[in-house]
């Protein structure tokens, strides 16, 4: 794969609403109860974290949080967190002092304590759910830890530190969230725990447990969350983008030819419109075409760009040669890492245009 995945200058996650793919339905739902202040004090992220559970529980807490909350009147996303106060920054860092976070964790050559629980690993908790932009497997988080072939488990320790936490008063006198991530992971003990917290719930206290699946959750726990149930995106979800970006990547191609730069720059405004992650996915997706063009061009096959057009189609891919792929890789993959690393949207999508411009000349 041509994709360069560097992160070690991301600072922060992207949790705005925007930045999730799909669950429109949901997301407007929620953010419908949060403004008419219906607030429920624990709830179940049910889905796979790969498919967005945690990001979508952790931009929930970002709208709740936020001191400047978007609404719009039109498009998919009816309101959504401002990304820019304090309090969006600081969770978007998981810096926020009311935020705590629980997950499940093991001794670990570094950490052999009996009483290991989660905040042992805390900054690298905090890392690799920077680093995964919320979307990283359990998989990934055992290879963080080093926990070398065994489970996690969120343990007694844990629960004791929940109960803990939630007793403190809020640090900045809003809500005190308590995240709890891959709650299935919970032993008998630690839900037995949780349970009498959740019974008698100190009032401003929010506890969010996020798990793939229900089953392995005590029933008494399932009975007292509110369970938001993230829509399994089918594959038709995945088919639309492809169109979009198919159709925004020839638009901008175009452009590309004729640098224009009043047109070129409305294509840019109009890519900068996406989400972060649709940015990020677009910038895959144009790598991909290009990678295609590549091969296939040198062996004379078709490529279907997705223009519509049949002699751009036929016409493009000759652009893309052993004398500029590497030119064009750099270029795509430069704008992938200033993306990731939160640069200007639009002045790295410009310079990427610049730079792809040139190299299409090249050929
Ligand atoms: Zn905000």
């Amino acid at each position: 794969m041509f994709f360069l995945r560097i992160f070690a200058y991301l600072k922060r996650c992207d949790m705005q609403f925007k930045d999730i793919v799909g669950q429109r339905d949901v997301i407007n739902r929620l953010t419908e109860i949060i403004d008419n202040g219906r607030v429920s004090h624990a709830q179940l992220f049910l889905g796979a974290t790969a498919e967005g559970s945690l990001q979508l529980a952790l931009a929930y807490l970002q709208y709740l949080c936020c001191e400047h909350r978007l609404h719009h009147d039109g498009g998919d996303l009816r309101a959504d967190s401002c990304g820019e106060c304090p309090s969006c920054k600081k969770l978007a860092q998981l810096m926020h002092p009311d935020l705590h976070l629980i997950f499940p964790n093991a001794t670990t050559p570094k950490v052999s304590s009996t009483s290991v629980w989660s905040g042992d690993f805390m900054p690298e908790f905090r890392e690799f759910v920077l680093q995964h932009n919320a979307l990283g497997t359990i998989d990934d988080w055992y290879a963080t830890m080093g926990t070398e072939n065994k489970q996690g488990m969120i343990r007694e320790n844990d629960a004791a530190h929940i109960v803990g936490d939630l007793a403190l008063k809020s640090y900045e006198g809003g809500w005190k969230m308590m995240v709890i991530w891959m709650a299935e992971k919970m032993n008998t003990a630690a839900a037995n725990e949780l349970l009498k917290t959740l019974e008698e719930p100190t009032p401003g206290t929010l506890i969010l447990l996020v798990a793939e699946s229900d089953e392995r959750l005590l029933p008494t726990i399932r009975s007292r969350v509110q369970t938001v149930r993230l829509r399994a995106e089918n594959g038709e979800r995945r088919a639309e983008n492809k169109d979009e970006y198919a159709q925004l990547l020839v638009e901008w191609l175009r452009l590309l030819f004729k640098l224009k730069m009043k047109e070129l720059s409305a294509q840019v405004d109009k890519l900068s419109n996406l989400g972060r992650e649709q940015q990020k996915q677009f910038l895959g997706y144009a790598l991909g075409v290009m990678r295609d063009c590549f091969l296939h061009g040198a062996a004379g096959l078709p490529v279907e760009i997705g223009s519509g057009d049949q002699k751009f189609d036929a016409m493009f891919p000759q652009m893309v040669t052993a004398n500029n792929i590497e030119l064009i890789n750099t270029a795509l993959n430069e704008a992938l890492f200033a993306l990731e690393r939160n640069a200007n949207t639009k002045i790295a999508l410009m310079q990427l245009s610049f730079s792809m411009s040139k190299a299409l000349k090249k050929r």
